[in-house]
C-alpha cells in the first residue's frame, strides 16, 4: 500500500488526510477524489471560524460540509453523479463558493 497525506485549510483550522492506494495511479487517483480547494472565510461573515460537519437528512441522505461557527452559514460538498466517492464544493452560477445563510428549517 502507499499512502499520501494531504492537508486542507479550512477557515484558521488544518485538516489532515491520508489516502491509501495499491499502487501510485490509485493513491493519487484517490488524492483527487478530495479535490476541493482550501476555504480561507465565510462566504456570508467573513469570520474565519470555520469548520467541517456532517449531517443525515430524513435517515438517508449525507451531506458534508464547512460550516460557519460565528453565523451558521453552511456551504455543502457536492458528490459527482458517477462517483459518489468524489467530492467539490458547490458553487454558484458566477464561480463563487455557494455558501447558503443559515436559516431555521423545519424537520
Ligand atoms: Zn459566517
Amino acid at each position: 500500500m502507499l499512502q499520501l497525506m494531504t492537508t486542507k485549510r479550512i477557515g484558521r483550522r488544518q485538516f489532515h488526510f491520508t489516502v491509501e492506494g495499491k499502487n501510485f495511479h490509485e493513491v493519487v487517483a484517490e488524492y483527487d477524489r478530495l479535490s476541493f480547494t482550501d476555504v480561507a472565510a465565510c462566504g456570508i461573515c467573513g469570520s474565519d471560524n470555520l469548520d467541517l460537519g456532517s449531517r443525515v437528512a430524513q435517515g438517508k441522505f449525507k451531506y458534508t460540509s464547512v460550516k460557519c461557527r460565528d453565523c451558521k452559514a453552511d456551504l455543502t460538498f457536492g458528490k459527482r453523479e458517477d462517483d459518489d466517492q468524489t467530492y467539490f464544493l458547490r458553487r454558484k452560477e458566477s464561480g463563487e463558493l455557494d455558501w447558503r445563510p443559515f436559516e431555521k428549517k423545519a424537520e
